[in-house]
């Protein structure tokens, strides 16, 4: 040991909050051992802030006397792998933002908010020997005496004994204290136990079909690789997932699935919970952040090997990790939209080259960028065909709307269809991608429609609560019974949402079921079970909702998807609106004709002709896909190009739109850059604030990197009546 008068002044760089690129450096005291991903407290001007360190070292000449020491260093053991650090930087100087963020998405909120890392579970409360044999009549206290006898009879059914369960059974916390003074009964706080993966079965695995076992055997069982898995839904991928998971647990190795926000259900959880003995947790928004918390410490600790989890799922630090699995890959809902923009499907690549293991992306309607590494042959590419219990493809067909008589957006024919199917037996599904009531209210006599006050886009009518609500701001105002316009009281709503769909068929199917899938009729995990669990129920029914019916579900007795309304992401001035638009027809489509019923697809629209559908109604989603890969390459688009996004609001237009005039003219000084802009954002007014665009485009990602980081670093992000962000890699240019 060294002595602390000789003691070498060292220095720990600490990622804290502020606009910072890097960490600050603090000075550590003798008696303080900070290690590289351990939390610390530290000084931040008048404040004190739980920081992330991620590097130690002996002072250098660089390094200022005044530097401030660390206040508290929170954790004896490093919480972040050297792996999830090196990712958490890289996420930081990829999308050019705040280090410390991206240091704390890797955390669960109890930690970021400098918690203790330990389970927070309730203790267990467990009876001594001597509390085991003491005949409850030798205490003197009624009270206690009850209290002991409920704990033995628990004790001898070997239930696990907590306060709640105690409190349940009638027994309080004052009634047993007592009985921890005297020695008859411990508390002990539940341990962290690490467990080696076994990938031992729980329930057998399926036999492969050829093309499942191809892609199970081209998967590598070690070294960085990224495999493509592409095949319609029910062609069995999450089985060649399972099978390689267990591959890699057999080899003592952890894995991690990634899925997309809404399919962390628990059907999905059970799916793998019963295959596997190893033991596994879950992360997902859904979970209260004590339970994010214990998982989170679970999987650190290597509890569990298997990790399943929605977006920052993906930064959790898992010991021997093996395997990385993306379900549903071109899945917006990997993207963070706000703060930091990250992809997780990207970081998960990143962090499989790190570790230098396999990654595997599933897909039935792969991204772009995926299908395009894959054709390049920078992915491994495998295809399931056949859909792996045998049914057949859904056909699919167009109805022509402008030859047919509706009502509330549905056609006569698909009506009639509707029936056929109904009297049949079986399910119907309805996708409209469009909740509330109606997108608008409308004057007949002069065609005024409502706007929200604060952007510029038309209010939703909702019945149910006999209101207009702006989508973009949340904006509320009874509907107007009068037309502000010409006085006229002949106002009503136009188009259709998916409320008054149901609406609509509960007026022409009363006697069956109805069952709504929307962010209002399904606002959390519990609700969405609820529906799923109805539409698994035995009979007929109607399922009608949003783009929320399109992911994952299982639906086995839906024998007809009906269409009411996809046009509207034809004619978008956002290039991902197609792409999205395919994959969501691909992916209603194969919700029906999962069972032995072979599935009938029926699609409304006004543009029958257009080319664009052509591919999608022979269900060819590769050529759909190829199709917009050209249309890609000739405008230098992604994957072709790299793009980033500058978005600026202020409640001035000209103070938002002149900044990024500015920056566009100093991002065209710099060679290889190409700007679009500034425009008005398409959204061009949100929540009462301006908004405008400007479009970066470049052949090559260095370059793009290096011309903007010059106006991260010297334009600050929140500046008076002004904020800003830039958008690496943007999914959405609304
Ligand atoms: P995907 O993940 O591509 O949607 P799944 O793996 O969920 O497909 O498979 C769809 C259905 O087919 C599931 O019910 C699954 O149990 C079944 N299945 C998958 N692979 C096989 C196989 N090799 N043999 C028989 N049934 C299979
Ligand atoms: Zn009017
Ligand atoms: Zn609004």
């Amino acid at each position: 040991m060294t002595t602390t008068s000789k003691h070498p002044l060292r220095i720990a760089d600490i990622a804290v909050p502020g606009p910072f690129a890097g960490p600050l450096s603090y000075r550590v005291e003798a008696d303080q051992a900070p290690v590289p991903g351990s939390r610390c407290l530290v000084p931040l001007r008048s404040r004190q802030v739980v920081g992330v360190v991620t590097g130690v070292r002996p002072a250098g000449t660089d390094d200022s006397d005044t530097l401030k020491s660390i206040i508290q260093v929170l954790d004896e053991q490093p919480l972040l792998s050297p792996d999830v650090l090196q990712l958490a930087r890289w996420v930081s100087r990829y999308y050019l933002y705040d280090a410390h963020p991206a240091y704390m998405l890797a955390f669960p909120a109890t930690l970021r908010a400098g918690e203790a890392a330990e389970l927070n579970d309730e203790p267990r409360l467990e009876l001594t020997v001597a509390g085991e044999h003491l005949d409850p009549y030798q205490l003197k206290g009624q009270r206690q005496r009850e209290a002991l006898a409920e704990l033995q009879s628990l004790h001898k059914s070997s239930l696990a004994c907590t306060p709640a369960l105690l409190r349940a059974r009638g027994v309080e916390r004052a009634h047993w204290k007592g009985l921890i003074d005297k020695r008859l009964l411990k508390q002990r706080t539940a341990e962290l136990k690490p467990a080696t993966p076994e990938g031992a079965l729980r329930q057998e695995a399926l036999t492969l079909n050829s093309d499942q076992a191809a892609a199970l055997k081209a998967l590598p069982t070690e070294g960085f690789s990224v495999q493509l898995l592409e095949g319609v839904t029910g062609s069995g991928k999450t089985e060649v997932y399972l099978q390689a998971m267990q591959r890699t647990l057999a080899r003592r190795k952890r894995v991690l699935v990634l899925v997309p926000e809404i399919g962390l259900t628990p059907q999905t959880l059970d799916r793998f919970q019963q295959r596997f003995q190893d033991s596994l947790v879950a992360l997902h928004s859904g979970m209260t952040d004590k339970q994010r918390n214990n998982a989170w410490l679970r999987a650190r600790a290597g509890e569990a090997s298997i990790i399943l989890g929605t977006r920052s799922a993906v930064l959790t630090p898992i010991p021997d990790l093996g395997l990385i699995v993306v379900d549903e890959e071109h899945d917006a809902s990997y993207k963070q939209q706000d703060t930091l923009r990250y992809h997780a499907r990207d970081l998960a690549i990143y962090r499989a080259r790190l570790l230098n293991i396999p990654v595997v992306l599933g897909s039935a309607t792969p991204s772009l960028e995926s299908l395009h590494n894959a054709r390049q042959g920078r992915y491994l590419h495998q295809i399931l065909q056949q859909r792996a219990s045998g049914q057949h493809r859904a056909r699919l067909e167009t109805i022509d709307m402008r030859q047919q008589k509706h009502e509330h957006g549905v056609s006569e024919r698909l009506l009639h269809r509707v029936r056929e199917h109904l009297n049949g037996g079986n399910q119907v599904l309805l996708f409209l991608n469009r909740r509330g009531y109606a997108p608008s209210w409308f004057c007949r006599q002069c065609g005024w429609m409502s706007d929200c006050p604060f952007c510029d886009a038309r209010l939703t009518y909702h019945r149910g609560r006999h209101q207009m609500l702006c989508h973009h701001c949340g904006h509320q105002e009874r509907p107007q019974p009068q037309c502000p316009d010409c006085g006229s009281t002949d106002l009503t709503p136009l188009g259709a949402g998916t409320e008054r769909a149901e609406e609509a068929l509960t007026a022409w199917f009363p006697d069956t079921p109805i069952i709504r899938f929307d962010r209002d009729s399904v606002a959390n995990a519990r609700d969405l079970e609820q529906q799923l669990a109805r539409a698994h129920a035995d009979g007929p029914a109607i399922l009608v909702g949003t783009q929320m019916l399109a992911k994952g579900h299982h639906f086995e007795r839906v024998t007809l998807v009906g269409i009411i309304d996809m046009d509207a992401g034809l004619f978008s001035a956002d290039f991902r609106a197609r792409e999205r638009m395919g994959q969501l027809l691909v992916q209603v489509s194969g919700r029906s004709g999962r069972g032995e019923r072979a599935g009938e697809v029926v699609l409304q629209t006004y543009h029958p002709d257009h080319p664009f559908f052509t591919p999608l109604l022979m269900q060819d989603y590769p050529t759909f896909a190829t199709q917009l890969l050209a249309e890609r390459q000739r405008s230098g688009l992604p994957p072709y190009g790299f793009l980033a996004c500058l978005r600026s609001d202020s409640a001035y237009p000209q103070r938002a739109e002149q900044l990024l005039k500015e920056m566009a003219t100093r991002l065209l000084a710099e060679a290889g850059i190409r700007v679009f802009g500034p425009l008005p954002a398409l959204l061009s007014r949100r929540a009462g604030k301006h908004r405008f665009t400007l479009l970066v485009q470049s052949d090559h990602r260095s370059r793009l990197h290096s011309a903007l980081q010059p106006l991260v670093a010297d334009y600050p992000r929140q500046q008076r009546h002004l904020t800003w962000h830039l958008d690496i890699d943007p999914i959405d240019l609304m």
